[in-house]
């Protein structure tokens, strides 16, 4: 057995696993998307090619649906995989949107082409439940099976064991991470580790650091807010549509509803991103996977992701209708738009609006990768400097903070407890999905717990 990485090997974008079984046999995890600087100097056939054979992949496993995890898919579909693609029920429910909408954004508007693309992977879309072995089927005499587990990072992820048993050989167990949770993040659990292993491909974004406890997290969003709503600003969160905008609803729902300032219990909440709102409505129907915190607030009948001072802009129109309103009126409201970087999407509307008012704050809550306009902002509005919006000089007088921890990934101590408290003990960790440093450092720390840990290559 063999296991080669086709991406997510020299960072953290275009994860994709491929488990060679025999010489008939291999099993995929993940076909992610190359984004952001990990895609330059790389020409764009490269990058988005299948580029290795896919006649003996028998399965592909999807540990969630993040873009870096799931984009090339429907470049596998048109290489010619017809095998089954399998993810759990949440991450079934959501892969449709996310692959349409990767193909709008990035491939075609063209109708006919991604109904055809989305036919075929309903098609090919196996749902299966958290906790439960299920049966690949394979050629030869060769039986393998995999288990998909809660991973705690957002809705549907899972990480996933697959149990591989050779011909009169015994069984070997390979535990694929996919993205992991922090513990104490909000909303969904913190994965709990597998029972055995004897491989384990482990995540490390998050390698060399470890993040702000969740009541520092909560603390500062609720002293950018007091600010804002002293001087009646608006406070501008760049976010992605899927995990990190729900957990900080889950916050803002808290802080919104029981802090003791009045002025805070009277802000507007305003989503301006319909994908953000289909995935926030996904996360309502799967309130079955929420943590016990989240369920008790349910049960005490709070809405912690539907709340009434919570509202969503659906069109283009009202999206510049809502911008025009908040610049005439002289009240405070906090805006999540996307995209998180600040890349494209509504979120540079509002910036090239608001970043030049004192009383305005922009909160990042998650990394904001070089030659970003996030990371711009971050680096030169801190010095009372300027940043250039489609080729518009904007000067940022408006707060510029970050929280950190946002992020809904396991930081360094999480990643060490996830292989630490295997049962019965992997003989090898391979370390993927990180920057080289994150890497090194996280390879020192788990050999420290007496594990052997390679960086994948
Ligand atoms: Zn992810
Ligand atoms: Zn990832």
């Amino acid at each position: 057995m063999e296991i080669i990485h086709h991406g997510a090997v020299n960072g953290v974008t275009g994860s994709c696993h491929q488990l060679i079984i025999d010489r008939q046999n291999s099993l995929l995890v993940d076909c992610g998307l190359f984004q952001g600087a990990e895609t330059s100097g790389r020409d764009e056939n490269e990058l988005l090619s299948i580029e290795f054979d896919i006649s003996t992949v028998k399965a592909l496993l999807v540990t969630h649906c993040h873009i870096d995890h799931v984009g090339r898919i429907p470049y596998i579909l048109a290489a010619g995989f017809d095998g089954p693609i399998i993810a759990t029920e949440a991450t079934a429910a959501l892969l449709p949107m996310v692959i349409e909408d990767a193909l709008k954004v990035g491939v075609t508007r063209n109708r006919s082409i991604i109904e055809a693309c989305l036919k075929r992977l309903n098609h090919q879309l196996v749902a299966v439940p958290y906790k439960q072995w299920r049966n690949v089927s394979l050629s030869g005499n060769t039986k393998t099976k995999v288990k998909f587990q809660p991973a705690g990072h957002i809705l549907g992820s899972a990480y996933i064991e697959v149990d591989v048993q050779l011909e009169s050989q015994p069984s070997k167990r390979i535990v694929f991470s996919g993205d992991l949770g922090a513990t104490y993040s909000p909303l969904l659990a913190a994965p709990k580790s597998p029972y055995k292993a004897d491989v384990v491909v482990l995540e490390s974004t998050y390698g060399d650091k470890n993040h702000q406890s969740r009541r520092d997290r909560v603390k500062s969003l609720e002293r950018v807010l007091t600010k804002a709503v002293s001087d009646n600003g608006v406070v501008i969160i760049p976010a992605f549509s899927i995990g990190r905008t729900q957990e900080l609803l889950y916050e803002l729902e808290h802080i919104v509803s029981y802090s003791a300032n009045e002025k805070l219990n009277e802000i507007e909440v305003i989503v301006d991103s319909p994908m953000a709102a289909k995935f926030t409505a996904y996360y309502q129907q799967f309130q079955s996977l929420w943590d016990a915190e989240a369920k008790r607030r349910i049960k005490q009948g709070r809405h912690p992701l539907n709340f009434d001072s919570l509202y969503t802009v659906d069109s283009h129109q009202e999206h510049l209708q809502t911008i025009d309103y908040l610049a005439k009126r002289d009240k405070p409201a906090i805006v999540i738009a996307a995209s998180g970087m600040c890349s494209g999407g509504r979120v540079v509307n509002y910036l090239k609006r608001f970043l030049d008012k004192p009383s305005s704050d922009v909160l990042f809550v998650g990394y904001q990768a070089q030659g970003t306009l996030g990371r711009d902002i971050q680096k030169y509005g801190s010095r009372g400097g300027y940043v250039f919006i489609e080729g518009e000089k904007h000067y940022v007088k408006a707060g510029v903070h970050t929280i950190s921890g946002y992020s809904a990934h396991a930081d360094q101590n999480n990643l060490v407890n996830f292989v630490k408290r295997i049962r019965h003990q992997p003989q090898k960790v391979v370390l993927v999905h990180g920057d080289d440093e994150a890497k090194t450092i996280l390879k020192e720390k788990i050999e420290a717990v007496g594990i052997t840990a390679t960086i994948g290559v």
